[in-house]
């Protein structure tokens, strides 16, 4: 069998056609029909009113915390176990990271440790919606909506997830998206930020393009912005992915419903898989496992052996108070620690064919129970 790889973006759409466009008519840097066309779309999917399009996903983050006018001095509640970008932005604009722990079953940052968390210097929460699933945005924006402390969606991982018939991005103030290569679908690197808020819309288009007056003269600047824009190549791709959306969102659903399947009948008991109350809320960007207590090889040791079967794994996300940068040694968040010890990412692209995750399972089995 040849390498099984984590994840491997696929073009099946317009995206080759768009992108010889832009270097057939010489429109390759941020003006360009793509970039207008990518958001005017993208936010139609999300059933947003305004997007964004920026460089990466990433700096989404540090322009949504720039437009709610976080500073030195503010706290940003934030799940401890998510990937480290959400925490560097928090950082980018000079706030503290308030970390909290997830749900022991979604592995979603859990809303009732957020509550317990807010105090006088609270300005924002940053929910992620972690491997592809929504959190609980219904507790989620009460809590919101009570202390009124508005919410930065990281939607990074989760184009296109539902709650409660709405997609993610478009229930907070702000919601954030990432294109990297491996993520729902991809443009290369690159970002969206969605919003319904006209005012915020506006400041982050401000910031994002080196904080240019839009209706003045040219080269007069208004505050010293950044150069966060997004290439019409790239939104070129992003375009033709976001096309086919539906067909990437598709075959993930098919591939973790063949791995939710397997593992059930071939490893119950030695795994434990995400909780997924709705079918709707997930997209899959991660096909997830936790090995449980009955497992008594470590976690790394499971990984290797698979590595050495050509069969590529990924450890789950160090929770952020255990990183250096954000090291903090008296911060104990049970459930985050044991899923970064104890998780796996599988593979997960649309390329898994049956055969292909039979053969990832019959490998997990041999070298768990043996
Ligand atoms: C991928 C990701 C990001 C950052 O995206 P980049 O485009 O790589 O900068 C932010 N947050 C989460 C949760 C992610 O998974």
């Amino acid at each position: 069998m040849e390498r099984i790889s984590i994840a491997t973006p696929v073009f099946r759409g317009n995206e080759k056609k768009y992108l010889n466009e832009c270097i057939d008519t010489g429109w390759v840097s941020a003006n360009g029909r793509f970039v207008n066309e990518f958001q005017k779309q993208f936010a139609d999917f999300c059933g947003s009113k305004y997007a964004l399009a920026c460089s990466n996903g990433t700096v989404t983050l540090h322009l949504a915390l720039i437009a709610l006018g976080i500073k030195p001095g503010d706290e940003v509640i934030m799940p401890t176990f998510t990937y480290i970008a959400t925490a560097n932005a928090v950082k980018m604009v000079g706030a503290t990271p308030v970390f909290v722990d997830s749900d022991p079953e979604t592995w979603n940052v859990d809303p009732a440790k957020i509550e317990e968390a807010i105090t006088h210097k609270t300005k924002a929460i940053i929910p992620v919606h972690v491997y592809g699933m929504s959190c609980d945005m219904t507790k989620i924006m009460e809590i919101s909506e009570k202390y009124k402390i508005p919410v930065i969606e990281d939607a990074a991982e989760a184009h296109g997830a539902k709650w409660n018939g709405k997609r993610v991005g478009s229930m907070g103030a702000i919601g954030s998206f990432s294109f990297f290569g491996n993520k729902i679908i991809t443009c290369g690197e690159g970002g969206m930020l969605v919003t319904d808020d006209e005012d915020l819309y506006n400041t982050m288009k401000l910031y994002r393009s080196q904080g240019v007056d839009p209706s003045a003269k040219r080269y007069w600047h208004l505050v010293s912005g950044y150069n966060y824009r997004m290439t019409n190549m790239q939104a070129a791709i992003g375009l033709g992915q976001l096309e086919d959306i539906e067909w990437h969102i598709a075959q993930r659903r098919r591939v973790a419903a063949t791995y939710t399947k397997l593992f059930r009948e071939e490893l119950d008991g030695y795994v434990q898989l995400q909780r997924v109350d709705d079918p709707e809320s997930h997209v899959y960007w991660m096909n997830c496992i936790v090995l449980t207590d009955r497992v008594s090889k470590e976690r790394d040791q499971v990984m290797a052996e698979m590595e050495e079967r050509n069969i590529e794994m990924r450890p789950f996300f160090y929770p952020m108070h255990v990183m250096p940068p954000f090291e903090d040694k008296t911060a104990h968040f049970p459930i985050a620690e044991r899923l970064g010890s104890r998780g796996i990412n599988l593979p997960s692209h649309a390329g898994m064919d049956d055969e292909k995750i039979e053969y990832v399972v019959q490998n997990l089995k041999d070298i768990i129970i043996g």
